[in-house]
């Protein structure tokens, strides 16, 4: 393992009860993220890619499994003894402004983490508040401005300039660009790559959309009903798909795999995501897969090697 690594997720599960019934959010995932690298989290909506988020920053407490950061095994440690380490490790979320106290100036909602964290003095944190606008491209009179003034692009500045406040290591993105439109999607992720180069900062960048992740990750895993069912260095899982569902979507960006001979076979996914309350046997994904065989019905695949760096759980990667 790379001694650099920031990021050590081993086998965590979590489980919620739901109607009497155990619903798997979270089974078995690991992962390891090396500093100043991304990490994007790729699935529909409840595949568990923000449930994994909150578990890995202990918004969430994991059922089983380990998660070490920076050298310190998280998982057991208790919430009070968290505070410290919470500096490090921040969000950004899909609506920054659900996060944003509607009464409270732009301004004073970023220098409040550094106040809870008693971090500097009420003038040297209005300074910095104004250091941290510039550098997310906002005008300093924005630190006067309450939420409703702003819209969703200065909204996502505000949520960016927020979560750098307290000079974090690790920054988990939730779903950051997609309620922005196009244009504003694109300045947001050139912000976060420019800030990512400036001061290492590590990422796990969960969205709906590989073509958005494409172009910030380094590493993708791909998640299913709450299980990661391909992960590869990004490059290879867009040239060398191996799961079935990882390739229908990439189809649905358009980016059709090379090394699908006949691409006319090209299969669009089928049905909707099963309930994760009565998930399918086998495969959970066989009810919507085109290749789909017996054995995918009753037999759960395991994790197959693709190479070193890919891994896929499906019966056809031999
Ligand atoms: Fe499809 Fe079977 Fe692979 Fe599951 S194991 S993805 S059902 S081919």
């Amino acid at each position: 393992m790379p001694n650099n690594v920031l990021l050590e997720v081993e086998n965590i599960s979590k489980i919620f009860r739901v109607q009497g019934k155990k619903l798997h959010a979270i089974e078995n995932v690991s992962f390891t993220l090396e500093a100043g690298k991304t990490l994007g989290l790729v699935g529909e909506s409840g595949s568990g890619k923000s449930t994994l988020g909150r578990l890995v920053l202990r918004l969430l407490d994991s059922d089983k499994g380990k998660i070490t950061f920076d050298g310190t095994n998280i998982s057991k440690v208790r919430k009070k003894a968290l505070r410290p380490l919470r500096r490090d490790m921040q969000i950004i979320f899909q609506d920054p402004s659900a996060s944003l106290n509607p009464r409270m100036t732009v301004g004073d909602a970023i220098e409040d983490a550094m106040a809870i964290h008693k971090i500097g003095t009420k003038a040297s944190r209005q300074e910095r508040v104004s250091e941290l606008l510039k550098r997310v491209g906002l005008p300093d009179e924005v630190k006067y401005a309450y939420p409703h003034e702003l819209s969703g692009g200065q909204l996502q500045r505000v949520g960016i300039a927020r979560a750098l406040s307290l000079n974090p290591k690790l920054i988990i993105c939730d779903e950051p660009v997609s309620a922005l439109d196009v244009s504003i999607q694109v300045q947001i992720i050139q912000l976060l790559l420019d800030l990512q180069k400036e001061f290492n900062l590590t990422y796990i960048f969960i969205s709906h959309n590989l073509a958005v992740v494409e172009y910030l990750s380094d590493e993708i895993a791909v998640l299913y009903l709450g299980e990661v069912v391909e992960q590869a260095p990004a490059d290879e899982l867009f040239h060398k798909p191996m799961h079935p569902y990882t390739q229908v979507l990439l189809q649905s960006i358009l980016k059709v795999p090379d090394r699908m001979e006949n691409k006319q076979e090209l299969l669009f996914i089928q049905g909707e995501v099963p309930s994760p309350l009565n998930p399918p046997n086998g495969c959970t994904f066989h009810p919507r897969c085109a290749y789909a065989t017996d054995e995918c019905k009753s037999v759960k695949p395991g994790r197959k090697e693709v190479s070193e760096s890919h891994f896929a759980a499906c019966h056809l990667v031999k």
